[in-house]
């Protein structure tokens, strides 16, 4: 009758075990949730898409380059000859970031409304400038204002360069709010690119939930193939 010392200890011990087995349990499940809760992990990628950032290097891009890689974002950054020329070493940093450098011209004017030999001084300019600070001789070309027309093309062509316009545009240009950027890359299919700026604070905002939205969709930040103008797995 009644529990005996021996069997009542036998029972504790189980009730210890148990608690033991489940707090392990939590443990394992807690790794590996963060594992693959990291938006870079190549395993995960069923797609690619192309972020990219017009305008700097400037002021704000030390900031956007900390969250980038904080969430495991890589970028084509499209930058203007004239800002590389003023901050070389930001432009180191976004190679070292592991960011990819795009010719935007040299002073952001309307290519289209100037000559050829203009045109081509404000790409080659901006060729010059970007291999001068390290970031390589870019090989992706964005107009200004995604305003272009054959002559332009054809100069950017000429450099070795391909055209990227975008599939998405964020409006962060025109002060689209967090909540807008984040739904537009949530638009975003295998392949496409879209538009965000280097300067805009809503975009910096946005970047973390960028991240997620992507992951969930099993879509990772590639690169833009020069071939074909499509986002791609890094290579
Ligand atoms: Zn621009």
């Amino acid at each position: 009758m009644g529990t005996t010392p021996r069997s009542a200890f036998r029972a504790r011990l189980t009730r210890l075990t148990v608690l033991a087995t489940a707090a392990a349990a939590t443990l394992t499940a807690t790794t590996t949730t963060a594992a693959t809760a990291t938006p870079s992990r190549a395993a995960a990628c069923t797609g690619y898409v192309g972020l990219t950032f017009d305008d700097g290097p400037s002021g704000s891009t030390t900031a956007l380059l900390d969250v980038l890689r904080r969430n495991g974002l890589r970028a084509t950054m499209f930058n203007q000859g004239q800002n590389a020329a003023a901050n070389p070493s930001l432009v180191r940093a976004q190679v070292s970031a592991g960011m990819w450098i795009g010719n935007h011209s040299y002073t952001h004017p309307h290519l289209t409304g100037l000559s050829q030999a203009q045109i081509d001084a404000e790409i080659s300019r901006t060729q010059q400038a970007i291999a001068n600070a390290g970031g390589g001789t870019p090989k992706l070309f964005r107009p200004p204002y995604g305003e272009t027309n054959a002559t332009v093309k054809s100069v950017a062509a000429r450099h070795g360069l391909t055209q990227i316009i975008w599939d998405v545009d964020s409006r962060d240009w025109n002060g689209a709010s967090t909540d807008a950027i984040v739904q537009a890359a949530g638009r975003l299919t295998n392949g496409q690119t879209i538009l965000m700026h280097d300067w805009s604070a809503n975009t910096l905002a946005a970047i973390p939930r960028i991240a997620q939205g992507l992951a969930s969709r099993g879509l990772c930040a590639g690169m833009i193939s020069p071939q074909t103008g499509r986002a791609v797995a890094p290579g």
